[in-house]
Parts: C-alpha cells; sequence; structure tokens
C-alpha cells in the first residue's frame, strides 16, 4: 500500500467503499513504524496486538454500517496520555514502569470513534523541552534531516507523523509543544484554546497553560481530530461548556475580507532570513486570497519568556511532587527511611531538566520570593493576555513566524538552556494568553528544512483559523509531504 498520499478523509472513503480494512490499513503503517523507527526514534511503546484487535473491531463496525469519523484510522498519543493497556512513561524513568487504570478523555473519545492507537510517541521528560533532548527514551531524530531536533516536546508526534509512520497524533501544547515540532517537521499542528480540550488524564506540566491538540500531515485532518476530541467533560473542571462546532462544515469558506494582524514585535532582528523570507511570502499569498494586512502591536512580548519560566515553572514543582515513589511508578528504597527513599526515587527517576525546573519553580514559590516572582510573573500574565485582547479588537488573527530558525542541529543547544529557551518567544505568549493558533508548513530553507507559519486566533475561534490555514495550503504547495526516509 503506498502510504505516501493518503488522508483521513481519503481512507475514510475506502473504508466505506470495501476497498481496504482497518486491519490492513494498520497493519501497513506498523510496518511502516517498524522500517523507519530505528531511524527517528518516534515511538516509545508500539502496540501491535491491541492495535489490530481495536482495526478488527472497527472492520466490524464499518461493516455494520455505524462507522465514525475516525474508525478504523491509525493514529497515536505522545506517551504523556494516559491509556489503560499499555505503560504511560512521560518519557522519564519515574514512570517507567506506570500503568494508568484509565484512559484520559481525549483518548477515550478516540476510541469512542473507533480510531484505532497504534502506539504511544516520545517526547521531551513531562513536556519539558524545545527538542526532544530531554527523553529517557533517548532523542528523536527529524526525519527531514537526520543530525537535527524535531522540535519539542511533541517531538515524537511530529517526527512519526511526517515520517508517514501514522496519519495524525494527539500532542500537548504548554509553551509551544504542538506547533513548534509541527513546523520544523513540516506537519500542520494546533493548540486549541486553553479548555477547549479535556486535560482528565494527560500528565500534568503546568496546569494553567496545559492544552491538548492534534498534529497531521494536513489542515483538514487536524480538523476532524479536533472535533473528536473537543468538548466539555466533566472530570476536567477547567473545559469550558461551550458547544464544539462543526470545523469541517466552514473549512473551505476562503479569507476574503479577514484582517489580518501582524504583531510587529514578532518581526525582529536575528529572524533566520530562509523563515522572514517564507513568512513574507506567506503574507503575500493571504493578500491574494482577499485578506487585508494590518499592523498590530503585542507591547508586552518581550517579557514572555521570563514569565512562562516562573509561572510553568512553579506549576511543574507543584504537579511533579506526586513522584515520590508511593503512589507511581519507579521506588528506590535501600532501607534509609522514607526521606532517604523519597530523596533517592526522585535523584534517580527525573533527568537533569526536570530537576532544574522543580528547582527553578520551589524558589519562585518560595516564601521569601513569592511576591517578587511568581506574583510579579501572574501580573505580566495579565498584562500578556490584554495584549492579546486589545489586537483582536482590530484584527480577525494574526500571522507570525512560528520558530525563529528551522530544527537546529542534535547537541547544539543542551548546554544552554536558556539559549533554548529562548527558541520558544513565538510560541509562548499565546499559552499566557490562553488563546488558540496553529502552525502550519508555509516554506523550505536552503537546507531543505520545513519552515512552519503560525496563525493566532481568538479564543474558541479554532474554526477561523482552521479555515484561514485551509485557504493557504490549498493556494500553495508546501503541506501534505513526507521526508524521504
Ligand atoms: N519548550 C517549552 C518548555 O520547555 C514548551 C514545552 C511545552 O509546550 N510542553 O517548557
Amino acid at each position: 500500500m503506498d502510504l505516501n498520499s493518503l488522508t483521513i478523509s481519503q481512507l475514510r472513503a475506502q473504508l466505506a467503499a470495501g476497498e481496504t480494512t482497518s486491519v490492513e490499513l494498520t497493519r501497513a503503517f506498523l510496518e511502516r513504524v517498524k522500517a523507519t523507527d530505528g531511524k527517528i526514534n518516534a515511538f516509545i511503546t508500539v502496540c501491535e496486538q491491541e492495535a489490530l484487535t481495536a482495526a478488527d473491531e472497527a472492520d466490524q463496525r464499518i461493516a455494520a454500517g455505524n462507522a465514525a469519523p475516525l474508525t478504523g484510522i491509525p493514529l497515536a498519543v505522545k506517551d504523556i496520555f494516559n491509556t489503560r493497556e499499555v505503560r504511560t512513561t512521560c518519557a522519564s524513568k519515574i514512570l517507567d514502569n506506570y500503568v494508568s487504570p484509565y484512559d484520559a478523555t481525549a483518548v477515550a473519545r478516540l476510541r469512542e470513534q473507533g480510531a484505532v492507537i497504534i502506539g504511544k510517541l516520545n517526547m521531551d521528560e513531562f513536556a519539558m523541552g524545545s527538542s526532544n533532548e530531554n527523553s529517557a527514551a533517548g532523542s528523536v531524530k527529524n526525519p527531514w534531516d537526520l543530525s537535527r531536533v524535531p522540535g519539542g516536546s511533541s517531538g515524537g508526534s511530529a517526527a512519526s507523523v511526517a515520517a508517514g509512520q501514522v496519519l495524525a497524533t494527539l500532542g500537548t501544547d504548554t509553551g509551544g509543544s504542538i506547533r513548534q515540532p509541527a513546523s520544523h517537521c513540516g506537519v500542520v499542528g494546533l493548540k486549541p484554546t486553553y479548555g477547549r480540550v479535556s486535560r482528565y488524564g494527560v500528565v500534568a506540566y503546568a496546569s494553567s497553560l496545559d492544552q491538548v491538540g492534534p498534529l497531521a500531515r494536513n489542515v483538514e485532518d487536524c480538523a476532524t481530530l479536533l472535533g473528536a476530541v473537543a468538548g466539555y467533560d466533566p472530570a476536567d473542571s477547567t473545559s469550558v461548556d461551550v458547544p464544539v462546532p462543526d470545523y469541517l462544515a466552514t473549512l473551505k469558506e476562503g479569507v476574503k475580507g479577514k484582517k489580518i494582524g501582524l504583531p510587529q514585535e514578532y518581526f525582529i532582528d536575528g529572524l533566520d532570513a530562509d523563515v522572514q523570507a517564507a513568512v513574507e511570502a506567506a503574507i503575500e499569498t493571504y493578500k491574494q486570497l482577499g485578506a487585508e494586512i494590518v499592523e498590530v502591536n503585542l507591547p508586552h512580548t518581550d517579557y514572555a519568556v521570563a514569565c512562562y519560566y516562573l509561572i510553568a515553572t512553579a506549576e511543574a514543582s507543584s504537579n511533579l511532587a506526586r513522584y515520590d515513589g508511593v503512589r507511581y511508578g519507579v521506588r528506590v528504597d535501600n532501607g534509609e527511611g522514607l526521606i532517604g527513599m523519597y530523596q533517592r526515587t526522585r535523584a534517580a527517576g527525573f533527568g537533569d531538566e526536570v530537576k532544574r525546573r522543580i528547582m527553578l519553580g520551589t524558589y519562585a514559590l518560595s516564601s521569601g520570593y513569592y511576591d517578587a516572582y511568581y506574583l510579579k510573573a501572574q501580573k505580566v500574565r495579565t498584562l500578556i493576555r490584554q495584549d492579546f485582547l486589545a489586537a483582536f479588537e482590530q484584527v480577525d488573527f494574526m500571522l507570525t513566524p512560528v520558530a525563529p530558525t528551522p530544527a537546529f542541529r542534535i547537541g547544539e543547544k543542551v548546554n544552554d538552556p536558556l539559549q533554548m529557551y529562548l527558541s520558544d518567544i513565538f510560541t509562548i505568549p499565546v499559552n499566557l494568553a490562553g488563546t488558540c493558533a496553529l502552525s502550519l508548513p508555509c516554506g523550505v530553507s536552503s537546507e531543505g528544512l520545513p519552515i512552519g507559519l503560525q496563525l493566532l486566533g481568538k479564543a474558541f475561534a479554532e474554526a477561523e483559523i482552521l479555515q484561514a490555514a485551509w485557504a493557504f495550503e490549498n493556494a500553495t504547495d508546501f503541506g501534505g509531504k513526507l521526508a524521504p526516509l
């Protein structure tokens, strides 16, 4: 089977017409994983048997005539989503042996539709990172250039789609972890509005920022996946009870007459020349499609990275307190009593970046520094959110680069955490504002690496940015490409 040109909508039609079966498809994708994963290391766990059983059930459901949009479609999820039958490691040694007693709501919603989950994808440990180098399961390689990072933290999710191992995946985005790897791997990735998708059963990193979203080969498949997982969940008190629109119904309506804002603070010195050229060409495309381009300002952008690394680490230090060797995962105990067991377990179980963030966050929350750091960061966050609200009064959505450069080399930034943190400068503000954004391919660098374009939408305006992304994808030829592995 030629997996190169397939999309979820095409496969759905083939399944319905009896031209293929879910079992056949699932086998083909599992084969592709076997053939390619030695090179890119995108999977932490492949669940072949469970997938084939689910595929068989999906075939029966299709035969019975009650298929849903994702029935029989092979997918995979970041190893941060709890899954009942296979372990959820979060790419950490401390959860190496952890099997959840329940499915995350997003996973359960995929299963309700009859989707086939073929495995769990590699990531930065506890979703902390921008390069997928912070993984106990080893680095993921960028399928376009194996010496480069795929981005992070959902690096396995993006790389597996780019490599044709699966059609689409679920990732999470706390400060860019869906959009930045999507950009570096040449796929489409969407971070929904805070509250749009339930995080129940998703291992928490920074709870006021974390959000679940899809990565896929094209915009339409992203819309299909979002439609499947979005919506209120009583088990997640931050999920919002507003109706989920039919994202496919409005997808092809175009951008004629739309006002697109260019935040001046995102077009800065230091932007890679190829990225700048690709984004400028995308602006021209939108003009030709009938959109109006206006300049806007997000004046507090400069403070976003510092603000994020206080809030995210503070929340992480609290969320990760639960990994103590008692309730979850691995325990290292050599008879030195309870405190000794905690210390040894956490020292052996967490990687360096996770430890760095727990220390930063604990410091920011300590009584002597709380006002100076954590409280101040919360105030800055409000200013950043107000910037977004003011800009969205003038425009329908905004357009920016996703990352200042294309994928960097493995090893290039590991010893310089600050440089690594700064690479998230264009994605982090959206999480602080709580709004939605997506990344889609808009060019290729002189070295053959994918470049992404970011569209920033108003709260709960996922349908609008998907529509704008579809218009661009169909007017150009950058999307839907598989890496030659
Ligand atoms: N790269 C950012 C970080 O390291 C964002 C990670 C994420 O979105 N999970 O925190």
